[in-house]
């Protein structure tokens, strides 16, 4: 069998391309390995008519949704290679030792977080500390906040919280990531500016108390921002060799369409700019409908003319 689009990960951006492809009667199969972005996270927050919705609840509505239209199956798999084949077709190896052929491949493998490495930093991640203040501000709206970060763009996510709380301290763990002016700058804001590095995160269940720093000093925070590194999941770029964009995330057009063709990428994989859960979406969407029209388009060439 070669299924008219193999998508690789089925988070809102994979899924939403699947309900368009299956809308258009087309074959397709969704492989995901059942590890989300959010999965940390009680509630997802932004999505119009999905605002405050469980991240478990939001993938049952959107699995349900997508499995009504008979041509789309889903592999709970992980994907482990990908190559081109001679013909443009692509092969897929699954770890479960199946393979998959394709006509259209897309990438909707996401991102994955390095989070800093302090003790307690995992455990209050989605809970108590979050990455994103459009997505969390608001639960922590005028709460005592902690801000924790080394990399300098620390400013901007301090202006950016700024909005929901002015109970704001800076922990840069030791990190000289402040100029003395942006320190000033923040101090004239009210903000305090920590550079002692954090001993350990005090928490209950994942609901910050304190911050212990090193030198023993204690700081109450109810919760806050957390700065992770984010990495590419998407594995293949050795065996497909597709461009990569600033961020060496996938590069795609405004269509979805990478370097390479017949492959497409959306969502956080192809990620460019703010990270949501309604931007995948879209992005999958819109990339879904892309490729349905390139295989109408091939289709239409190779059908004979009524005469
Ligand atoms: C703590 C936290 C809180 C957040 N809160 C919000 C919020 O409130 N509102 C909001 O809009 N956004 C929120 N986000 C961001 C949101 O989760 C992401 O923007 C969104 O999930 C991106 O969707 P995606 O489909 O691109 O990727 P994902 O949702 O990450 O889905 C990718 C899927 O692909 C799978 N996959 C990857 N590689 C493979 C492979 N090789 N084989 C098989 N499967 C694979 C993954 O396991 C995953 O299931 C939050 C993120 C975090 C970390």
């Amino acid at each position: 069998m070669i299924y008219d689009c193999v998508i690789i990960g089925g988070g809102p951006a994979g899924l939403n391309a699947a309900l368009v492809l299956g809308r258009a009667k087309r074959k397709v199969v969704i492989v995901d390995d059942g590890q989300p972005r959010n999965r940390v996270t009680h509630e997802s927050h932004g999505y119009l008519t999905r605002d405050r919705i469980k991240p478990a609840e939001f993938r049952r509505i959107a699995y349900e949704e997508v499995l009504h239209y008979p041509s789309v199956e889903h592999r709970v798999a992980i994907a482990e290679k990908a190559e081109r084949l001679d013909n443009g077709h692509f092969r897929i190896e699954l770890n479960d030792g199946q393979q998959l052929t394709t006509r259209k491949l897309l990438f909707t493998t996401g991102i994955k977080e390095v989070l800093p490495d302090i003790q307690g930093v995992t455990d209050c991640y989605g809970q108590s500390l979050f990455n994103c203040p459009f997505c969390d501000g608001w639960e922590q709206r005028d709460q005592p906040l902690a801000v924790i970060g080394m990399e300098d763009r620390i400013m901007h996510l301090t202006k950016m919280v700024h909005t929901w709380s002015q109970d704001i301290v800076v922990f840069t763990n030791g990190a000289s990531v402040l100029e003395p002016e942006q320190q000033l700058e923040l101090q004239g804001k009210g903000i305090t500016v920590i550079t002692t590095p954090i001993a350990h995160l005090e928490h209950r269940d994942g609901k910050l108390q304190r911050v212990i720093l090193s030198d023993g000093e204690t700081v109450e925070r109810s919760g806050g921002f957390v700065m992770p590194q984010f990495l590419p999941k998407a594995t293949f770029h050795d065996t497909l060799g597709y461009e990569l964009n600033e961020q060496s995330y996938i590069g795609v057009d405004e269509m979805g369409r990478t370097s390479v063709e017949g492959l497409y990428s959306a969502g956080d994989a192809a990620f460019k700019g703010p990270s949501q859960l309604i931007i995948a979406a879209a992005q999958g969407s819109l990339t879904g409908a892309m490729i349905h029209g390139a295989l109408m388009e091939e289709e239409w060439s190779l059908q004979p003319a009524n005469s």
